[in-house]
């Protein structure tokens, strides 16, 4: 047996005394296999799938000691508390530990007490806590959720970037990178960040293999159609359809309702009230179906989600995996069924455009704010107030509000700029007529609008005849009447010609930071454009998926780096591998697939 299996075999043991658990699961035992053999190693394993194991059983047997960096400070201490209670001497060092308490942890550890120490990565801001490092003999250099190092991932830590010094500090020891974010390029960010060396990867555990995946392809106008056909043959099972904008969503919410399935609508635009009653009304079961954008489901734990639909394709198979991975927490059989027309990538275009404004544009785009704020100065004001459908007129070629908004965005992220407030101006009511013709006009069913407007004339006759600049939320306030209820009144009298009105304007007020000529701006332009580049590329991996031919599931796992990955069986290629030949002009195929869901 060679020196590695005998470690191994000891492991095993060591796994069963300390944690109590018979074996390793999926990706444990090919992560430690590398980080025995001393290899620098990135695991990548889902949420809940085991990596603490991967440092902590090796710490056990390896003659120094092993440091995880982790960012989760609030964990810590129930971590280390955990292991201590196992039987596995640990310490950790944060923001929260005292100076003297540090002192002596560090005196702790020089003479050997613990096998492991968790370590927050601001501390490696901290030259004498560095150097207190050197002498110590460090066995393996963990560092978990090591996406954190990576720009492209949702939780970017600058300390992060420290820990390829750290390491260099610690005599290069070799190093264990874990993490649940698969996309490839977190992936090689974190290799390329930390400096890894010809590193092992293990990624594993991704699959879903009680979710059926499917792609039907149609033209843009039959969409809802096989949608609501697709909903009918659930039976009443819940599910989530995603749709990419909101008019098809309230589009699609009315068709189904009017099918009679129970579907409620869900979207950013919406306010937080009625956002918050949709995903109550979900979540509990009195709604069958929800139908909204990828504002909804973060927070969603729902188990019982039989299906997930998208009546477009989403921009990224990592977005794709996430929304559609909704489905079937509960390991029941659930069908995630993609609809495609090729007029999709138009709207995945029109994001990917809003995410992403051109160079030219951003350079024109502060040069406009130049000149707005010089003439705003010499008007005594400090701060621009504009909209982004003004700026884009004054852009020389046009420009979606997004990405005026994204430009925007940029320069204020480089601290250009500043956009302290989306600002709303007063609003403009007149009335023009007698109260008696007011009162006229309502009509006397309208009475929650005589009210109003009783109340209105009781309080604000005199500003009202001579033309009233007002907040149209504080006067709702003042008189404990509902907004809406209050805009009504001035819809009905501005339609009888008794009322002038001029809504309010909603602006975004902008601040100039900093003044330079345009070439000295620097945004990093380059770093843009590879952004730009990477959504494109990511757009046609997700195209691609659709056309696949093999496996859906093994697609998207080799997509995320799972080499091991194999068909699923259930999956409609997998159902029917020559689909796609006979498939050509006709979605016949499809529907058959469809109707035996
Ligand atoms: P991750 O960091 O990947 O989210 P954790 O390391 O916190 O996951 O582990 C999640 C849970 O799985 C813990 O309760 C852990 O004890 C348990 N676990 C880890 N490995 C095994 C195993 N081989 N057998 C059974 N349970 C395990
Ligand atoms: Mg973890």
């Amino acid at each position: 047996m060679s020196n590695i299996e005998k470690q191994k075999e000891q492991l095993k043991e060591l796994l069963k005394i300390h944690y109590g658990y018979g074996s390793f699961r999926r990706g444990q035992e090919a992560a430690i296999d590398a980080v025995l053999r001393g290899k620098d190693t990135l695991v990548v394993l889902p949420t809940g799938g085991g990596k603490s194991l991967i440092y902590q059983l090796p710490a056990l047997i390896f003659e120094g000691i092993t440091l995880v960096v982790s960012p989760l400070i609030a964990l810590m201490k129930d971590q280390v508390d955990s292991l201590e209670k196992i039987g596995i001497p640990t310490t950790f060092i944060n923001s929260s530990t005292s100076l003297a308490e540090t002192t002596k942890r560090l005196e702790e550890i020089k003479n050997n007490y613990y096998k492991i120490i968790y370590i927050a990565p601001e501390r490696f801001y901290n030259k004498a806590f560095l150097e207190s490092l050197r002498d110590l003999k460090i066995s393996l250099f963990a560092v978990d959720e090591a996406h954190c190092v990576s720009q492209w991932g949702h939780d970017f830590r600058p300390s992060y970037l420290r820990l390829r010094e750290a390491i260099k500090f610690c005599g290069n020891p070799p190093c264990v990178a874990l993490t649940a974010t698969a996309t490839p390029e977190v992936r090689e960010d974190i290799i390329k960040q930390l400096g890894l060396k010809d590193p092992e990867s293990v990624v594993t555990g991704f699959a879903r293999p009680n979710l059926r995946f499917g792609v039907v392809k149609s033209s843009d106008s039959n969409k809802m159609e096989i949608i609501s056909e697709a909903i009918r043959g659930f039976n009443g099972a819940c599910g989530i359809v995603y749709v990419g904008t909101r008019s098809k969503a309230d589009e699609l919410v009315n068709l189904l309702l009017d099918n009679g399935v129970e579907a409620v609508v869900y979207h950013a635009g919406m306010d937080t009230d009625s956002r918050h009653w949709v995903q109550e009304k979900f979540m509990s079961g009195g709604a069958q179906v929800v139908v909204a954008t990828n504002a909804f489901g973060l927070g969603i734990n729902k188990k019982d989600i039989r299906f997930v639909i998208h009546h477009d394709i989403p921009g990224t198979i990592e977005a794709y995996y996430q929304e559609a991975g909704r489905a079937g927490r509960d390991g029941g059989e659930s069908f995630c069924l993609l609809l495609y027309s090729p007029k999709d990538r138009f709207l995945r275009e029109f994001f990917i455009k809003g995410d992403n404004p051109p160079a030219n544009a951003i350079l024109e785009l502060y040069q406009i704010l130049l000149i707005e704020e010089e003439e705003q100065r010499s008007l005594g004001r400090d701060s621009i107030l504009i909209t982004y459908s003004e700026l884009g007129k004054k852009l020389s070629e046009s420009l979606p509000e997004m990405a005026i908004g994204t430009a925007l965005k940029i320069l204020e992220r480089e601290g250009y700029l500043s956009r302290p407030n989306e600002k709303t101006t007063n609003a403009y009511l007149k009335f023009k007529g007698s109260p008696e013709s007011l009162l006229g006009a309502i009509g006397k069913r309208a009475k929650k609008q005589l009210i109003i407007l009783e109340k209105l004339e009781e309080r604000f006759a005199n500003d009202l005849r001579q033309g009233w600049n007002f907040n149209p939320e504080e006067i709702a306030n003042i008189i404990q009447e509902k907004r809406d209820s209050v805009q009504r009144l001035i819809k009905t009298l501005k339609e009888a010609d008794l009322a002038e009105y001029q809504p309010p304007f909603r602006g975004t007020e902008i601040r100039v930071l900093k003044r330079v000529a345009p070439e000295d701006l620097e945004i990093n332009f380059r770093a843009l454009r590879e952004k730009l580049e990477r959504a494109y590329e990511k757009l046609d991996e997700m195209e691609n998926y659709v056309f696949c031919e093999t496996c859906r599931s093994e697609f998207i796992l080799k997509y995320f780096g799972d080499d091991e990955a194999e068909p699923c069986g259930v999956c409609d290629n997998c159902l029917n591998p020559k689909r796609a030949e006979k498939n050509k002009g006709t979605d016949h195929r499809q529907r058959e697939y469809l109707s035996s869901i």
